[in-house]
Order: C-alpha cells, then sequence, then structure tokens
C-alpha cells in the first residue's frame, strides 16, 4: 500500500495463470507480497482458539529428511470467542515473511495479512 488511507487489494492469494497443472488442478500461488510465483514457500500453520490453546506445525527439509515440528501451547493469547487459522510462510526474492490469518467472529471470518521482513520490524498488516 502506497498511502494508509488505501483500501488494500482485496486478493487474499493469486496465481500465475501461466503455472496451472490441468491434470492436477494446481495452481502456482503469488507472493502475498511480492507477486512472484517462484521462490514462495508455505511451511507452517497455527490453529489457536479462545481458551488460549495455540498448536501449531512446522514442515522443515524435504525427502527422507522431511519432518514436521509440533508444539502445543496452552495459555497462549488469543482475542475473541471463536477460533483462528493461520498459514505461515515466507519468499526467497523479497525476503518477507508473512501470516495469512482467517478468524472466525459472530458468523463471519475475518482475513488479516501481516507481513514482516526478515529480521526487522513488521512493514504492513491490515
Ligand atoms: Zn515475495
Amino acid at each position: 500500500m502506497a498511502n494508509s488511507n488505501e483500501k488494500p487489494d482485496r486478493a487474499i492469494l493469486s496465481a500465475d495463470d501461466s503455472m496451472y497443472e490441468p491434470q492436477r488442478n494446481e495452481q502456482a500461488l503469488r507472493c502475498p507480497n511480492c507477486g512472484a510465483a517462484t521462490g514462495l514457500h508455505i511451511d507452517g500453520a497455527a490453529v489457536e482458539n479462545a481458551s488460549g490453546q495455540k498448536l501449531q506445525v512446522e514442515a522443515t527439509d524435504e525427502d527422507s529428511s522431511a519432518r514436521l515440528s509440533v508444539h502445543l501451547d496452552n495459555d497462549a493469547d488469543h482475542d475473541g470467542r471463536r477460533h483462528q487459522i493461520s498459514l505461515i510462510g515466507w519468499c526467497e526474492l523479497c525476503e518477507s515473511k508473512f501470516n495469512l490469518a482467517f478468524r472466525q467472529h459472530k458468523g463471519m471470518t475475518y482475513f488479516t495479512k501481516t507481513v514482516t521482513k526478515r529480521n526487522l520490524p513488521k512493514i504492513e498488516s491490515w
């Protein structure tokens, strides 16, 4: 966003049509920060609820070295009466980390995108 008064980009995620794989009905996602379709990694997910439980899963490495790390926190801070599910990733090209969160509240699902520069303070959130 160039101006803080502008409405944010409404696309939650977009895909590169040139990388569509019809046999698998699969598309290459674009980075939610820079828009690049290569170098994007979604390696983690988190689920949290109103009682303060937060489960995080992170996938690392590949092939026979692939591992899942699972962490359960029963005293996490949570805002709201329902739950939130987040996808956590990073981009090789723009060196950003991002969190795409879907929060349930009063029959609605709200979306929040938070982007941070690696090892730097938060640069964008909406
Ligand atoms: Zn990027």
